[in-house]
């Protein structure tokens, strides 16, 4: 089986230059209601003092992070060929509100008119039921190191078989993956031709058309990790939350036959599909991709709020999980950002979980910035280190000494050397300190 970058999605043969890849705001035609409320936030602006008008640009900003696509749900042809290769599921977390529908998956709360399509493009609301698009048709799947998540204190130098469909919540400026994440599930796949189901085993070479036709339900999902000798499952490269459905199943199926689940996410879940789904998962990697409220709004569309609370959901739950944060010049470079949101972790987390501060190489919307100085990383690992957190990486510098190992935080001693994604020294007995026995945090078996 060929699992490599020649399945990226990016190199279809498919038509997309009429698609809004990446716009943001995201297309949306203004409702009346729209139009009274941002009437209302203009008149107070002008009216009121500065703390009211500062709320009423944070509803506005809201109304727009939730920009739905009006009347792009599929036609009725296209639905049926979806269906009928079962790549539709109804939503799981929404509301029925007459013949309209609102997920409950994430903040945005999507509020969907029949034939509308979710901002993360994944959902549908037809005839009065929510449905996702992203389910069982996975557009890149690979099998990865755990270390490249990056998760590092997981089951080091193990297999991870990683997914992914189109979507995503967010709408970041300097994504890696805009090819998929930023694309509705019909502009990555094509149900057209005999149904292909992926299944262990697999032999030969899968080309892009197949992985634009193939199926791989949940049930094919875990065949596969555990035929490719994968200890876990990774939901990645774009937005879990956004093919949520996909996600759980997937979850609950592996957790039954003894592989793990990992999840790679921007944290943007609302807390009851968190918890639902936190049963499930043995790891999460969550981006934490600044401290400020107008940085995330700017830079991903997003709000820092909600991912700060699946932080302390994750760790309320005992799920191990790591954080990383990458550093964008003139976004998230500020050291005293970087110092308030080491001490929040620091005082909410405790000291035990990784941060990896990887490095900015221009991407997608932010080409002409330039790669983040490897001073600026080093001082983030430093306000990292005096804030109190034991494990601080940097990621994404190859070359530069000691910035992925893991050093003893009561000897000194390095316990883990990595090269890239290969472990070249492991000093650690059931979890400890080889040296000085002191107990390491993390899942190492
Ligand atoms: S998961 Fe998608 S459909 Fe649901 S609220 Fe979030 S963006 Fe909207």
């Amino acid at each position: 089986m060929r699992m490599d970058s020649e399945n990226d999605i990016s190199r279809l043969p498919q038509d997309t230059s009429n698609v809004p890849a990446g716009t943001f705001p995201p297309s949306k035609r203004l409702t009346r209601r729209d139009m009274i409320r941002y009437g209302v936030a203009g008149v107070a602006c002008v009216a009121g003092g500065c703390a009211v008008a500062a709320y009423l640009i944070d509803a506005v900003r809201e109304l727009t992070a939730e920009g739905v696509f009006k009347g792009d749900a599929p036609n009725d042809a296209v639905w049926e060929l979806w269906r009928q290769r079962g790549w539709t599921h109804e939503g799981s977390y929404y509301l029925k509100l007459g013949r309209n529908v609102q997920c409950k998956i994430c903040p945005n709360n999507c509020l969907m008119e029949p034939g509308d399509r979710s901002h993360c493009r994944n959902k549908i609301n037809r005839d009065g039921t929510l449905y996702t698009l992203a389910f069982a048709n996975p557009c890149s799947f690979h099998v990865d190191p755990v270390e490249k998540k990056p998760l590092f204190h997981f089951f080091p130098g193990s297999l991870s078989f990683s997914i992914a469909t189109a979507g995503c919540v967010f709408r970041c400026l300097n994504c890696q993956n805009w090819e998929i994440s930023q694309k509705k599930p019909e502009e990555t796949k094509d149900p057209r031709g005999p149904e292909l189901r992926l299944r262990p085993p697999v032999t030969g070479t899968i080309t892009a058309s197949d992985v634009a036709r193939l199926s791989m339900f949940p049930e094919d999902v875990v065949a596969l990790a555990a035929w490719t000798k994968s200890v876990s499952i990774s939901y990645t490269y774009s937005e879990p939350t956004a093919y949520y459905e996909y996600t759980y199943e997937t979850c609950k199926l592996a957790r039954e036959r003894g592989i793990k689940n990992v999840l790679v996410t921007c944290g943007s879940m609302e807390e009851p599909p968190m918890r639902d789904l936190g049963r499930y998962l043995d790891a999460a990697h969550v981006d934490l991709k600044g401290f400020s409220e107008s940085i995330y709004w700017t830079l991903n569309a997003g709000r820092l709020q909600p991912v700060l609370k699946t932080l302390r959901t994750l760790k309320d739950m005992g799920v191990w999980f790591e954080i990383i944060n990458l550093v964008v010049p003139t976004y998230t470079d500020n050291p005293d950002m970087i110092r308030r949101m080491c001490d929040w972790l620091a005082a909410n987390i405790g000291p035990d979980h990784p941060i990896h501060f990887s490095r900015f190489h221009p991407q997608h919307k932010l080409q002409t910035l330039p790669p983040t100085p490897v001073e600026i990383l080093l001082q983030a690992q430093s306000i990292a280190r005096a804030a109190g957190l034991r494990y601080a990486y940097i990621g994404n510098v190859p070359g530069l000494p000691n910035a992925e190992t893991t050093f003893c935080p009561n000897c000194k001693r390095a316990v883990i050397i990595r090269d890239i994604y290969t472990i070249t020294g492991f000093h650690l007995d059931a979890g400890k300190c080889r040296f000085c026995q002191t107990k390491i945090a993390g899942v190492w078996s």
